[in-house]
């Protein structure tokens, strides 16, 4: 596996990453709104083929595309996930709920390590044999609804 474009971390309080080809790149600016949350979403779970997805989430106008434009699928009357064109790689959802708001996937970041969840959302759906951050608080659900 090759690894796109890892940069030096931002010194500035901004974070940068991008998806598996390197043709989208994106820049978030600082600070994050809420939590950084496991979600164990049956939705989440489909579309990144994952058993988790863990996300963090900034307004809107924080985060900006420096790479190709995201392709964006309509995954339910509410919501969209914006993904790579090219390689596939899952990284963004937006609500029409929370509009000023838009979530990201950590696992995206040129530095995730630095950003560890805090918390397990949509737990009603989580994996039994997933055993994962145990000692982090769980909500059976999130004001998302799912999309
Ligand atoms: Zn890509
Ligand atoms: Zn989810």
């Amino acid at each position: 596996m090759t690894a796109a474009q890892p940069g030096a971390p931002p010194a500035d309080g901004a974070l940068t990453g991008g998806c598996l080809c390197g043709a989208v790149r994106y820049r978030i600016t600082l600070p994050l709104v809420g939590r950084v949350s496991h979600c164990h979403c049956t939705m989440c779970r489909r579309a990144a083929g994952a058993v988790a997805v863990t996300w963090l989430t900034v307004r809107r106008a924080a985060f900006r595309l420096t790479g190709r434009p995201l392709t964006v699928h309509r995954s339910s009357d509410h919501g969209e996930r914006g993904f790579c064109g090219v390689c596939g790689s899952p990284v963004t959802f937006w609500t029409r709920q929370d509009s000023d708001l838009i979530d990201v996937t950590v696992g995206t970041l040129d530095h995730p390590d630095a950003l560890p969840a805090e918390e397990h959302i949509w737990t009603g759906s989580r994996l039994p044999w997933l055993h994962l951050d145990t000692h982090l608080p769980d909500r059976p659900a999130d004001t998302d609804g799912g999309a």
